[in-house]
């Protein structure tokens, strides 16, 4: 799939060189590894760079506009098409992009056996307090690993690779196709060594030449105060190692935040619902609550509380990325009205009554400051007004 440069810089596909170039200095000026040391930010600098790079050149923005990736390297196959295989360093020709998948582009001849490897993507899951607290996460990693038996040259023993017969070299082979255009030089990877231009006639007996095996391993990764959901954490050349023991890719750990049973995040702050029996509303209570990082923690229901009323505890939120500055704490009181009463409560509540006769049921009229939001919203909506 093709990467959204222009959503990782924030700008429209309409923008022109100039906002670009403005979008990407405002982030990088927030973003640069110098001012944020934070991998979280290390990844996206490296991704709003990598989408400046793009964009900034006329002829890899062109390939992004036609729905292509300039950076997606294709290899062999692709079948044609603008979504499938790299065009290598640029369009070059339009028809190679019409014939023939991975055409290749400026970067002709060999494109030789070892490749960098690809960066990898695992998700881990947190609970919300070890996103507000941090912690070190033990994850098992399957990737490609460096071939110990050849360390990555793909050979066995002293014995050597030698040139591909099929292409003699090259990495790629040519025909010629009839068209509507007349004929047309297409080439192709050569599918005897796939681009690489040679082969090994005696490969690792470990590996079978690929220079790299599977493993399995366990690491640490040590997740900061204040992450969040989707945020990833980028682990430098932990990804995997590439073909013929080609510099390894970048993980990256991916954030799951779990639901809480009590708080629902939004951003720093925290919000929870406290049902207030309607006695308790009235005459003042208060009420603890397991708080995150805090543990117990107090709040207190004012007398004379109203339903769907709300009481911020400043500062016992969650911590922020980086600052650690906490956001605030929103309790939202739901004042629960008895369904059921035995006679005693009855005769009493009527003996309340009884002493505040002035508290009756009424109508209240639109214009009324005390009709609530309701009515005068349902008005403006409406009048239009
Ligand atoms: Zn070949
Ligand atoms: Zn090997």
């Amino acid at each position: 799939m093709a990467r959204d440069y222009y959503g990782t810089l924030g700008v429209g596909q309409q923008a022109t060189d100039q906002e670009i170039k403005r979008a990407y200095r405002k982030l990088a000026r927030e973003l640069h590894p110098d001012v944020n040391p934070d991998e979280a930010a290390q990844a996206r600098f490296k991704d709003i760079s990598t989408a400046y790079e793009v964009l900034s050149d006329p002829e890899k923005r062109r390939i992004v506009d036609l729905g292509g990736d300039p950076l997606q390297q294709g290899g062999g196959g692709g079948g044609g098409g603008f979504g499938g295989a790299g065009f290598g360093g640029g369009l070059g020709d339009v028809f190679e992009a019409f014939f023939g998948g991975g055409a290749g582009g400026a970067q002709r001849g060999p494109k030789g056996r070892v490749q960098p490897g690809a960066d990898s993507l695992l998700r881990t899951k947190l609970t919300l307090d070890e996103c507000a607290t941090g912690v070190t996460k033990h994850i098992t990693v399957d990737t490609a690993i460096l071939c110990d038996l050849c360390t990555g040259s793909g050979t066995n023993g002293d014995s050597k690779p030698v040139r591909c017969e099929t292409c003699g070299g090259a990495g790629e082979v040519q025909s010629v196709q009839r068209s509507f255009l007349g004929q047309v030089m297409t080439s192709r990877p050569c599918p005897t060594c796939r681009g690489a231009g040679e082969t090994i006639p005696d490969p690792c007996r470990k590996c079978g030449g690929d220079g790299r095996v599977r493993s399995r391993r366990d690491i640490s990764v040590k997740v900061p105060v204040g992450v969040s959901n989707g945020m990833r954490i980028r682990l430098a050349s932990q990804g995997e190692v590439g073909p013929g023991g080609g510099p390894a890719g970048d993980l990256y750990v991916e954030i799951v935040e779990q639901q809480h049973e009590v708080f629902v995040r939004d951003g720093d702050d925290l919000h929870c619902t406290v049902r207030v029996p309607m006695v308790d509303a009235a005459l003042g209570t208060s009420v603890n609550i397991d708080a995150i990082i805090d543990g117990p923690t107090e709040i207190s229901i004012e007398q004379g509380t109203q339903p769907n009323s709300t009481t911020v505890l400043r500062g016992h939120g969650m911590p922020k990325l980086r600052s650690g500055i906490r956001g605030d704490l929103h309790a939202h009181l739901e004042v629960i009205v008895p369904t059921k009463l035995d006679s005693k409560q009855t005769h009493l509540l009527e003996q309340l009554k009884s002493m505040r006769d002035r508290d009756s049921a009424e109508v209240v009229t639109t214009g009324s400051a005390h009709s609530g939001g309701l009515f005068s919203r349902l008005r403006e909506a409406f009048s239009g007004r």
